[in-house]
């Protein structure tokens, strides 16, 4: 058994972080997905702090089936970025560790040269946690990796449907990886996540591949000519490349920093970062709620039951939703 280490307080917790000592930073984060009261107030007290330190990264969000080359991708792109001085950090929302309990994500062994580098920093999805919850703490890892002085924070997500939306909210630009092939390049890209995309990337578009990926390419492109701005300065941009071979890399690279010319030199960065803030408070109010209403013990009593019954039928979920919020009124009267 390894001895419990000893609490870290709150200023060796900003020191550790500030000095981008990487220990300290797990240690904060895992402040943030705790579940215990104590640890939830530290770390909230620990971001007001460093707030004022944070907002210089480039925030990428990632997303694509499984499959698509992710891991490969961000190892590829991360090492790019290293060699031009950066830092980077790689987090992980990951809506399948809610079913299995586990994290596929952002799983340190998928990204073999990044995990071992030490200019970066690589976070798996929490388990145990809401989905709220998950983004929550994402969105808070981000700062605390700002803080640190991650120049580059990439936020990876599996694209299923879940979770792009929560991500391409808390990051400034939204990349989606697609396979080349025959209508394959729609594959997976469900209307909405496609309307979240300030750039596709055809990824895998080396030897065999290549040749698909340039038909596939210029079917994008074509798709996209139909497709409503994304921002006012921005128009949704494809892009093929090949994670393996690094094809596409430094061009995309460019379209990211273009992007973030523009949304800087027409004020809609500074509208979106705002607006994401706004998200944020709403996603502590709701996840607080649910938290607090799940622990009065009326409601933890009744809950159970009560969910066996609406999953069953025999009870509607609005007269379920009614009696729970009802009994949780009459705890707090
Ligand atoms: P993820 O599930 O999206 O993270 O995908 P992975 O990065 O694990 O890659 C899935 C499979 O595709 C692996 O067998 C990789 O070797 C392969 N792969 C990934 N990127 C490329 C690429 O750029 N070109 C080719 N040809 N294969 C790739």
């Amino acid at each position: 058994m390894t001895a419990r280490r000893s609490r870290l307080s709150l200023d060796q917790l900003e020191r550790g972080v500030r000095a981008c000592d990487r220990g300290v930073l797990a240690r904060a984060v895992t402040l943030i997905e705790s579940r215990n009261a104590r640890d939830g107030e530290q770390a909230q007290h620990l971001l007001a702090r460093l707030l004022p330190a944070t907002g210089a990264a480039v925030r990428v969000g990632i997303t694509g089936v499984p499959g698509v080359g992710k891991s490969t991708f961000i190892d590829e792109l991360g090492m790019k970025l290293i060699a031009r001085g950066k830092r980077v950090a790689v987090l992980a929302i990951d809506p399948s560790s809610q079913v299995s309990g586990g994290s596929i994500l952002g799983d340190k062994t998928r990204m073999q040269r990044l995990s071992v580098e030490p200019s970066a920093f690589i976070r798996p999805s929490p388990s145990g946690l809401s989905p709220g919850g998950v983004a929550r703490r994402t969105r808070e890892t981000m700062l605390l990796c700002e803080a640190a002085g991650y120049d580059v924070v990439l936020v990876e997500t599996v694209g299923v449907g879940q979770g792009e939306t929560a991500v391409a909210d808390m990051v400034d630009f939204f990349l989606v990886l697609v396979l080349p092939g025959a209508g394959d390049e729609l594959q997976g890209i469900k209307k909405g996540v496609f309307e979240l995309a300030d750039a596709l990337a055809v990824n895998k578009a080396d030897g065999d591949g290549a040749i698909r990926a340039r038909t596939a390419l210029s079917d994008l492109k074509s798709a996209l000519r139909y497709l409503p701005r994304r921002r006012a300065s921005w128009q949704t941009r494809a892009v093929a490349v090949s994670g393996m071979t690094g094809l596409g890399l430094d061009e995309l690279w460019g379209v990211i920093e273009e992007h973030r010319a523009a949304l800087s030199a027409s004020g809609e960065l500074a509208t979106m970062r705002a607006e994401q803030q706004r998200s944020w408070m709403w996603s502590l109010i709701r996840e607080r709620l649910e938290q607090a209403f799940r622990d009065q013990p009326a409601i933890a009593a009744a809950l159970p039951a009560l969910e066996r019954a609406v999953q069953a039928g025999t009870v509607p979920p609005t007269a379920a939703a009614d009696q729970l919020l009802a009994a949780f009124r009459a705890s707090r009267s």
